[in-house]
């Protein structure tokens, strides 16, 4: 692809990725399942074995599939250039990409980390678990980050839209209160359509691609864009731990990269009405959305972040009860967990994502018994609206 100006978003999306296609002499990605590859020149794979055993973005003789798969580094490097970074990894889970990052900045010498809540409850729980990272952790808010700093921190995790309250966080000023301690943003909820938080000095930018990178509910997958610097000792802790994406995971994320904004965009514009229109129910008592200035930094919308997204939560007034019907009535979105694929789906934080957070932390995040968090889908509004009616109907 050579044009006169840097190509935009839509187009990298389209692109990226696929710069090898016509030397290959193909046009759609190549799915390569293999484990192994030949090594007919020892010296050649004994190069390259050590180039990617240490992190190297890739070598002459791919080795094994633990050490490179090119069907995978293919849709690393267009979330890479999606992100603006220059590079990207990807892991078998978004959990498995937090914790090979905390991982690798316990091997870097940090003991402890700082986490602004509310996040998901998966990284909540992962972070408390002090025995299994090996880190000691502070839970704190977003403006405690330079208070709660010590000499041994080694990461702040921030999640912008957080989940499941989508409270907003300003990444620059969080990245200017860490100092030089890095930065990781969970930006799953904002996609690189909405926002880039490595522009703002994020130095790891983390998706769970489960969601609207994979986009179609098909694969599970993490993605940490970052420096090439940065991308190393992570690639050397993913070849010696194992937790690499599948290719097929590979594949189909890049499968569905070139959608990936107009799915953002139409989910999006879907959310507006839907919110504007559930904040005028009866049966509700809040809606959580930045795009209706109800959230933490709602502000932050048209500066830090593009648009307002496609997550909703509402609070019900007939508490967990009401959830619960409304869950069992849904017709056209589905009850389930996950978020960012391409039908509506809507759970109960309480009851499943947030399950293991304590509930102090809970209560203070506005995790209630009546909370629902509804991913909104590219259906036609006015079904999703129809069914949200009827179920919400006896709530
Ligand atoms: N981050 C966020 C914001 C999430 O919503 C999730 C999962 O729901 C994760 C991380 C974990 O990702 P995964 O389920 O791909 O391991």
């Amino acid at each position: 692809m050579s044009t006169s100006k840097s190509p935009s978003f839509d187009t990298l999306a389209v692109h990226a990725g696929r710069e090898d296609f016509v030397k290959l002499g193909v046009h759609a990605p190549p799915l390569d399942l293999s484990t192994t590859y030949p090594v007919p020149d020892l010296d050649l794979g004994t190069a390259s074995y050590d180039a990617l055993a240490h992190g190297a973005a890739n070598a002459p003789n791919p080795i094994y599939a633990r050490l490179y798969n090119p069907t995978v580094a293919r849709a690393e490097n267009a979330v890479a250039a999606l992100e603006g970074t220059e590079a990207c990894v990807s892991f078998a889970s978004g959990m498995a990409a937090l914790s090979s990052l905390l991982t690798s900045i316990r091997a870097n010498g940090a003991r402890h980390v700082l986490a602004v809540r509310p996040i998901y409850g998966g990284t909540d729980t992962l972070v408390n678990s002090d025995a299994i990272t090996g880190l000691e952790h502070d839970f704190i808010r977003a403006d405690e980050v330079a208070a709660k700093l010590r000499p041994d921190t080694g990461l702040v995790i921030i999640e912008t839209p957080a989940n499941p309250t989508l409270d907003l966080i300003d990444i620059a000023a969080v990245v200017a209160a860490a100092g030089a301690v890095p930065v990781m943003v969970d930006s799953t909820f904002a996609t690189p359509v909405l926002q880039n938080p490595a522009t703002l000095g994020a130095r790891y930018v983390m998706h769970s691609a489960t969601k609207y990178l994979g986009g179609h509910g098909d694969v599970i997958a993490g993605m940490i864009a970052c420096s090439e610097a940065d991308a190393q000792p992570l690639r050397s802790i993913r070849a010696l731990t194992g937790a690499i994406l599948h290719p097929l995971g590979g594949y189909l994320i890049h499968r569905g990269l070139p959608t990936l904004a107009l799915r953002v965009e139409r989910a999006q514009a879907n959310s507006i009405v839907l919110a504007e229109r559930l904040s005028r129910h009866k049966a509700v008592a809040r809606v959580f959305y930045p795009g209706l200035g109800t959230v933490a930094n709602s502000h932050l919308v048209g500066s830090q972040m593009r648009g307002p997204g496609a997550l909703i939560s509402i609070e019900l007034r007939g508490g967990h009860d009401a959830a619960a019907k409304t869950m069992k009535a849904v017709r056209v979105f589905t009850s389930a967990v996950s978020l960012g694929s391409v039908d509506s789906l809507i759970q109960h934080p309480m009851g499943l994502t947030h399950r293991l957070v304590s509930e102090e932390a809970r209560a203070a995040a506005g995790i209630t018994p009546g909370l629902l968090r509804l991913s909104i889908g590219i259906e036609d509004v006015e079904d999703l609206w129809a069914d949200l009616e009827q179920s919400l109907a006896d709530a």
